[in-house]
Formats: structure tokens, sequence, C-alpha cells
């Protein structure tokens, strides 16, 4: 493909996307394959000579899209939004073009230096701690692939913390004894990363038992007395604002001031719920956190900047740095010191130019237009919680803060998985459900998903649900 090939292609490309996006409505939300159907319908060898785009384009109709979960599509309730915007997959595009690898500032100093611009406007959105902003010279932001990966790096930042403490208290103990006594902790509401995070680093991380799906202080407070007088080292905690299975808020003014006092690093985790902080009736749910050492949220989850785009900030980024500096003379530059190199901040060397999408985004809409948007989709959150309110074989089960409703048929769990299996059966909506493991009571989250929904969106799954829950038997259940 040659540059006068390519502008027609991808005028073409731009039309086939936008198409998609506009008819989506037209389409089942949820694919009716079954696994394996792709292996089915194109060769298992790679093409030896060069194919036809036309030929391409039909099977990306025939083989790729009855294989697609429509994300953007008006009926998804399932998960939580992924981000999208128009804006976002410009700036998407543009970095493709450019496909810098900005790894150092000398790399591509404006992938760097944006940035790090971008990062700064998003903590001044989200009036985070002057800490936490690049003019405080230890603290910054910088982006991630994924929630997950932050958890994991903060720890791994945090591990390093605690032995360079350990070290200066004792020096008898070397870092692998001090590695072995370090213990972490997490809310049995947090995020299976969190979990995974522990796995990864071979580090202790323990459950803290939640009381109305919030960590509280006097429980951690407990686990860390029990572990001090066995002899470990507590050295780490997650809270999470947003919680994945039911959108609950850990306090960081309980949580934080207990983590300060014992020298634990307070990895925030804000994956959803980040976005809406924006918005000043909302910031109160930060409150605490210049408690913080790190904090994370995904602008591809609720800030229309399409996946990849997790927005990590770290109070002090030398224990990051110190964790991952490796200094092989091939990256070494010139102009080090002046501006991050953020190859020291994470676990890849590569990385894209992902903060152009933010710049489009922030730029296009202003934060009046993304408060508007997030404030759009909590609004229709509390229509849908009403409407099921008004029907009494329903109940909600957990608060509704943000876009995520939580409900349930009133009654045991087997209607409950009748109820989602048959909405699944049915097609016209797509929903997941999830679990409160304690009382062993299973649930169904509606989130609210789609970019331009609107109450007719909600009332359409909200009559779906009724539609089908009246051609179930439930007299005898209830
Ligand atoms: N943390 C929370 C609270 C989440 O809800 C999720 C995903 O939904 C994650 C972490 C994982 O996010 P990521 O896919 O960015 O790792």
């Amino acid at each position: 493909m040659d540059a006068e090939e390519f502008r027609k292609r991808g005028k073409e490309m731009i039309d086939f996307v936008a198409n998609y996006l506009e008819n989506i409505d037209e389409l089942k939300v949820f694919p009716q394959v079954e696994p394996g159907y792709l292996h089915k319908m194109i060769s298992a060898d790679p093409p030896i000579k060069p194919e036809e785009w036309d030929n391409i384009m039909n099977d990306v109709n025939s083989v790729i899209m009855p294989g697609i979960t429509h994300w953007h599509h008006p009926h998804f309730h399932a998960y939580f939004p992924a981000a999208n915007s128009y804006a976002a997959m410009c700036g998407d595009i543009l970095s493709g073009g450019i496909g810098c690898i900005g790894f150092t500032w000398a790399s591509s100093p404006a992938c760097t230096e944006l940035e790090v611009v971008m990062m700064d406007w998003l903590a001044k959105m989200l009036q985070l701690p002057k800490d936490f902003l690049s003019e405080s010279g230890t603290g910054g932001g910088v982006i991630y692939n994924t929630c997950s990966e932050a958890t994991f790096v903060a720890l791994l930042a945090a591990r390093n913390k605690a032995i360079e403490f350990r070290r200066k208290e004792n020096l008898d103990e070397d870092q692998y004894t001090i590695m072995s006594k370090l213990v972490g902790y997490y809310s049995d509401q947090a995020h299976s990363s969190v979990e995974r995070a522990g796995l990864l680093s071979m580090i202790k991380m323990r459950e803290v038992k939640s009381i109305k799906r919030k960590m509280r202080g006097s429980v951690l407070q407990e686990m860390i007395k029990e572990d001090l007088e066995n002899g470990f080292y507590p050295f780490y905690c997650v809270a999470t604002l947003g919680t994945t299975g039911s959108c609950a808020f850990d306090s960081l003014d309980e949580i934080g001031p207990i983590c300060e006092a014992h020298q634990i690093w307070l990895h925030v985790d804000a994956a959803y719920a980040g976005s809406a902080l924006i918005c000043q009736e909302y910031r109160h749910l930060l409150d605490g956190i210049e408690y913080a050492m790190s904090f994370v949220f995904n602008p591809h989850k609720w800030m229309l900047v399409n996946f990849d785009c997790s927005a990590v900030w770290f109070k002090d980024s030398r224990f990051v740095v110190e964790t991952f500096t490796v200094d092989p003379v091939y990256l070494k530059h010139k102009k080090e010191g002046k501006c991050p190199d953020f190859r020291h901040w994470h676990i890849q060397l590569g990385r894209r130019f992902r903060s152009l999408k933010i710049w489009f985004v922030l730029r296009l809409y202003g934060v009046d237009g993304i408060q508007k948007y997030i404030r759009n989709h909590i609004k229709l959150a509390h229509l849908f919680e009403k409407l099921m309110l008004g029907d009494d074989r329903f109940e909600i089960v957990e608060e509704v803060t943000m876009g995520l409703v939580c409900f349930r048929l009133k009654g045991n769990n087997e209607i409950n998985k009748e109820l989602y299996s048959r909405i699944e059966g049915d097609g016209r909506i797509h929903i997941v459900t999830s679990e409160f493991s304690d009382t062993d009571t299973l649930y169904l989250r509606f989130a609210v998903c789609y970019q331009f929904a609107t109450e007719d969106h909600v009332k359409y799954a909200y009559g779906t649900i009724i539609d089908i829950t009246n051609q179930m038997d439930l007299c005898s259940d209830l």
C-alpha cells in the first residue's frame, strides 16, 4: 500500500467505522457464534502472495463482525463501559501514523512532554494534591496499559521502599529476609488484579473482610497489629474507589491515617469511578487522597478515551524509578534528568503516543463536556434504579452512586440465575451477574455504557427485563 492508496482506503475505513457505529443498533449486541467458529473460516496458514484489499474487507464483514461483542451498542450494559469517541479515535490514528516509541525523552520529546502535561491536566481536573503534579519535582503521572499493571508496579515500588526502610532499621536482615516478612492488604471487594499482583511478586497479601462492601479501618488495624505481633512487616494496602462488583467506595480518610502511621504504601484503585471524580459533587469520594502514595484510574473506561489508557500517579516517583532502572548505553541521551524518561517508570520499554488521544478528547469536549457525559450516565442509572424499585418483585442491593445498578429478584439465587439465563438467551440487552460471597447473594449488574445513552435506552432495558420476568413463574419462589 502506498500513500495514494492509503488516502483512499483510509477514508473508506473511516466510513466503515462511522457506519458501523452509526448503525450499531441494527446488530445483536452479543454474538451468536460458538467457540472455534473463526478458525473454520480462515486459512490456517499465512498468505504467501499479497491479497486484494476488497477480499480482506469482505472477510471483515463475514468473519470478524459476526464474532464481535458490540461494546458500543446502546443495549450493552455489561461490566463497565469501554470508553470511546471519535475524538479519541482521531488522536489514535495520528499516534499510529507518527508511530514513535517514546521510551526516553530523546526517543520522541513531544511524546514524553505531552504525556507529562496531560497527566497534570487530569490531576488538576481531579484536584489531586500538588505532590502528584510534575511541578512537585518528585511526583508525577504516567500512562500505563491497565490498572492491573499499576497495582503491580505500585506493589513493587512499595516493596523496594519497605526494604530500604527496614534495612536502615536493621542491617543484619538482607533484602530476601525482609521480603519474606512483608505483608500487604486488600479488601475482599477489590479487583482480582490485586490478588494477582501478590501472586506475581510472591509477596504475602492478606484479604481484609469488608463490612457492607467497604474496607473498614478497624478491621485493617486489627490485622496490622496481629501481623506486627507475629514479626511481619506491613507495607502495602490497596483501597478501591468504585469496586468492580458493586461500585462500593472505601473511605480514604479512614484507611489513610492507619497506613501513614505504619509506613504502609497506600495505593488507590479508582479504575471506573475515577473519571466521575472530576465532577465537584463526587470529589468528596477522593477525600483522604493525600495519604496515598499512588493513584490510578482508567480514562479508557469512562472518560471518552479509547483503550488503552490507564492514568497513574506516584507521589514519589523515585521508588518506581529505582525499582526499574537498568541503564544500557544505547538508551542513554544527553538531556537526561531534565524530563522524565518513562522507560524507568514501568515494565516494558516501548510505549505508544497515548497522550495524543487524551489531548484531542480534553480539547474537543472540554472539562464541561466530559462532566456532562458522566452526569448523564449517572442520572440514567438513577432512572433505572427508580424503575426497578417501582416493581416490588425486585430489590436494589447496593447504593447507586455512579452509573452501575445492582439489582435482583427478591428470592433465592436460582430464580436470579434463571432470569439472567433468559436475558442472555433473549439477546435484546447484554448484562452480567455478580455475587456477594459473604451472603451468597447472586445479583445482576446494569451499567450505563453507551456514549449517547438516553432515557429511551434505559426504558428499553427495563422493559426487556420486565417482559422476561413476566414470562417466568415466580409465585412459588417469592
Ligand atoms: N480495578 C477495578 C476496580 C476494576 O473495576 C477493574 C476492571 O474493571 C480493574 C481494576 C482492572 O482494570 P484493567 O483492565 O485496566 O487492568
